[in-house]
């Protein structure tokens, strides 16, 4: 297993080349765009711009733009709550950066422009990351922070920090909270991404003061809400009822990254038309060895599912109801 410390960032100059197209497109309008979106890096406006012709193409041609891909199924972590650990951990092949370049570029000829890079821990592959921020325009990634990403990486980094360090390292292992600190502090591409359970509820409250003294730019919920094979982490309707009011009220913090309508929306899935979920059913799902599969795990049950995404559903209309939204998506 990789050291969880010390991966080495890939040595490499970045020339912008021919083989990728959005790199072509950087080269031309990059300067124009920081100039008229300065609050968005170029990539992210040059993705914006286009939001609305990928938004028709997905409607009329049925051709997905956004993809979740899970690029490497390993972790240096083993934390209680982890929803991937059970069942997920099986060892899958790892592809080579060559299958990776060319699964890229084919999923791109076919119109994905957003990537959001999941794992296991998505820095164990740096070499895949590095990859694709040079093929597509939007990227998000979700880390435990062990491992710091470099600049090079313009994407949205969502950083696993579940409550003050006591409570963090119960679930997440020892000096979790300090590794997570040491490599991110200071840096705007992140959003804390706080998973509420059992034992964080209580402090959900302090993670907004954690964001601002860390120096990043906020924080979001997600709610532990499935789990094969272990009842006990279960939330209770109780909490659950909590859960919700309190989101609701820190929603409307300046740093919380949340709509009331998202939280709405995800704490009450009877209330959704789950078949016609954005995310289950206009955006493209792949395994760590490019097998593509439902959503983002193959135990979810759409009927307990309480994530951001199935909440988000639209980004165009999500984004309509609240520039927060869109703040969380775009860096
Ligand atoms: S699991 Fe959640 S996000 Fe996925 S399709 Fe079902 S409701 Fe949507």
């Amino acid at each position: 297993m990789a050291n969880p410390v010390d991966i080495e960032e890939p040595r490499e100059i970045v020339i912008r080349s021919k083989k990728y197209p959005e790199e072509r497109l950087a080269n031309l309008l990059d300067g124009a765009l920081r100039f008229i979106f300065p609050i968005f890096n170029p990539a992210s406006a040059r993705f914006l711009i286009r939001l609305p012709i990928f938004e028709m193409r997905r409607i009329l041609q049925k051709h997905p733009y956004l993809a979740v891909v899970h690029i490497t199924n390993r972790c240096n972590g083993n934390c209680l709550h982890c929803v991937y650990k059970v069942g997920l951990r099986e060892t899958r092949r790892e592809p080579t950066i060559d299958e990776w370049e060319a699964f890229f570029l084919e999923l791109y000829r076919q119109g994905v422009r957003a990537v959001n890079l999941w794992g296991g821990e998505p820095t164990l592959r740096m070499d895949v990351l590095r990859l694709a921020a040079r093929i597509f325009p939007l990227l998000l990634t979700i880390t435990n922070g062990t491992n710091r990403i470099g600049e090079w990486f313009k994407g949205r980094i969502f950083l696993s920090i579940d409550g003050p360090p006591e409570v963090n390292d119960y679930l997440r292992g020892k000096g979790a909270f300090e590794r997570a600190i040491r490599h991110y502090q200071g840096d705007k591409r992140v959003i804390i991404n706080s998973v509420v359970t059992h034992e964080t509820l209580p402090f959900i409250d302090e993670i907004p003061d954690i964001a601002k003294e860390l120096g990043v730019l906020g924080v979001v919920y997600n709610v532990e809400c499935f789990r094969k094979g272990d009842n006990s982490r279960f939330l209770t309707p109780e909490e659950y009822e909590k859960i919700e009011e309190k989101l609701l009220k820190l929603s409307e913090l300046p740093n919380v990254y949340m709509s009331k309508p998202l939280i709405r929306k995800m704490m009450h899935p009877e209330n959704r038309n789950n078949r016609k979920c954005y995310y289950g059913s206009s955006v493209l799902h792949y395994q760590s060895d490019f097998t593509p599969r439902h959503c983002y795990s193959d135990y979810v049950q759409c009927g307990q599912c309480r994530v951001i995404p199935a909440g988000a559903g639209n980004p165009i209309l999500a984004g309509i109801r609240s520039t927060k939204v869109i703040r969380m998506y775009l860096p």
